[in-house]
């Protein structure tokens, strides 16, 4: 077990159904600490430059989509494990498949709008963390 920090993101879906407020609380009830914490609308651009992993796959034009189609909220989050903690808080991709206690399996639709992302190394947070959080506004 070790500190780590991970990247959430609050996507389009659950902000415009009114669901931060409900995630904000899960993710404090799981004991992860909020280091920073902001609602951004992303351009085009920075939606594929975060997504460029997934560049090449046949859900990419429409991810880039639903992730500019409104406002979401970025999170900075520290905690034992705090990489496959949020990943297990969050539950799966698709989120018909994601259990009543997770937050897809409770604010998300499908593989598609399910509510969250997180990151899914701590190398990669240590990419996507920046990428909203300079390192010297961080708690
Ligand atoms: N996605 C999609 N269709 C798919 C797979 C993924 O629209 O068949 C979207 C979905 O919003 C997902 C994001 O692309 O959260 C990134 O996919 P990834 O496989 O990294 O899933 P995650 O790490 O978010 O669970
Ligand atoms: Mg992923």
């Amino acid at each position: 077990m070790a500190i780590e920090r991970t990247l959430a993101i609050i996507k389009p879906d659950a902000v415009a159904d009114g669901n931060v407020g409900g995630i904000v609380g899960m993710i404090e009830a799981s004991g992860l600490r909020i280091l920073g914490m902001r609602m951004v609308r992303l351009t085009v651009p920075q939606a594929q430059a975060f997504y460029a992993i997934h560049a090449q796959r046949p859900f990419f034009e429409g991810l880039v989509a639903f992730m500019t189609s409104g406002p979401v909220v970025v999170l900075a989050l520290e905690g034992e494990d705090a990489v496959a903690s949020w990943r297990g808080l969050m539950g799966p991709t698709d989120s018909t498949k994601a259990g009543p206690d997770t937050v897809r399996g409770r604010y998300g639709e499908d593989v598609s709008r399910n509510a969250v992302h997180g990151s899914d190394a701590v190398q990669t947070a240590a990419v996507e963390i920046p990428f909203f959080f300079p390192t010297c506004q961080l708690i």
